[in-house]
């Protein structure tokens, strides 16, 4: 298993052997983990997301599941930028979140119907 700290400080450690602190801002790598989270949707754009999901699942579309990775961890690596450069840990908002949502979303309400998820107000 992979740490999450050890993940945060291999990003930071990326960025500064680069020097693109000088043009990293949470604001832009803020819009960069949109436009990769954009670049994952596409891979599915009109298709079927429950026969996708078959084929996914049933291991023979392996182009895709490379690019699903790939745009994954794209994503993946803005949101361990944006920690850094704002300096926070990103395991530690994650598990924050989790919490809230826990809270947010009572699992004897919600279980298995998502149209009783409560608004974001
Ligand atoms: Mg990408």
């Amino acid at each position: 298993m992979v740490d999450l700290k050890g993940l945060q400080r291999a990003t930071k450690k990326f960025i500064d052997e680069r020097d693109w602190r000088k043009f990293q801002t949470v604001k832009e790598l803020a819009a960069n983990a949109s436009v990769e989270a954009n670049e994952l949707l596409e891979l599915f754009l009109w298709q079927d997301g429950k026969e996708l999901d078959k084929e996914i699942l049933s291991g023979r579309e392996k182009e895709l599941i490379r690019k699903i990775k790939n745009e994954t961890a794209d994503v993946f690596f803005s949101c361990l930028a944006i920690a850094d450069q704002a300096g926070f840990d990103l395991g530690e908002a994650f598990l924050s979140k989790l919490e809230e949502l826990d809270r947010r979303y009572d699992k004897k309400k919600v279980k298995g119907d998502p149209t009783k998820i409560p608004s974001k107000d």
